[in-house]
């Protein structure tokens, strides 16, 4: 799998482009701002999108997905539960072509994901599992964990996800939302908020 990151807008998200080695198809995670910049990238490197996944509604991480998807007519994935955020920390009517399915996973592009629910910095923010790497999204952060002090942010929430992370088996890549990569096995040795 090879994964390319691109840190865009104001609140420096990552946003992750993800596809099988030599593939054209592709899946992108959290396109929230610079839709042009992220073309430009699929068109330089031939790349068709698949689908969009988004760990989560906040504006920041789907600033983008409308233009994307009229561009491209890629799917869009969201967690339902995510969509009753209030607008205003969702730049508006949430764009979204399907929610996360019950089962937990999906194969797109060639990959494997594992929808892992991870409530708490909103009601449906999920981790991606795929291969030994995790898409953390504002969940798990290097050192640190999301905020819960938006509208459906619950602190009680994120404390028990960030355990369910901690208590996965072996060690994992972990590319977060914001912030630099990491490793589950790092974090487990010293983010604070894990191991609680
Ligand atoms: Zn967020």
């Amino acid at each position: 799998m090879e994964i390319t990151t691109l840190t865009l807008g104001d609140y420096m998200t990552n946003c992750y482009i993800l596809r099988q080695e030599a593939s054209s198809k592709c899946l992108i995670i959290d396109p929230g701002y610079e839709a042009g910049r992220i073309l430009a990238f699929l068109q330089e490197k031939h790349l068709e999108p698949e689908a969009i996944l988004l760990t989560h509604g906040h504006f920041d991480h789907v600033g983008a997905v409308g233009d994307i998807a009229a561009e491209t007519d890629c799917d869009v994935y969201i967690s339902a539960a995510d969509l009753s955020l209030p607008p205003m920390i969702t730049n508006g009517k949430l764009f979204y072509t399907h929610t996360y399915p019950a089962s937990g996973t999906l194969n797109l592009a060639g990959l494997t994901l594992r929808i892992l629910p991870t409530p708490g910095h909103t009601p449906g923010s999920v981790c991606l599992l795929t291969g030994d790497t995790i898409l953390s999204g504002d969940t798990l952060f290097r050192g640190s964990c999301g905020r819960t002090d938006l509208p459906g942010g619950s602190w009680e929430q994120i404390a028990s996800s960030l355990k369910t992370l901690a208590a996965l088996p072996g060690d994992y890549r972990v590319l977060p939302g914001h912030g630099e990569e990491t490793t589950l096995e790092w974090e487990r040795k010293h983010n604070p908020y894990l191991g609680q």
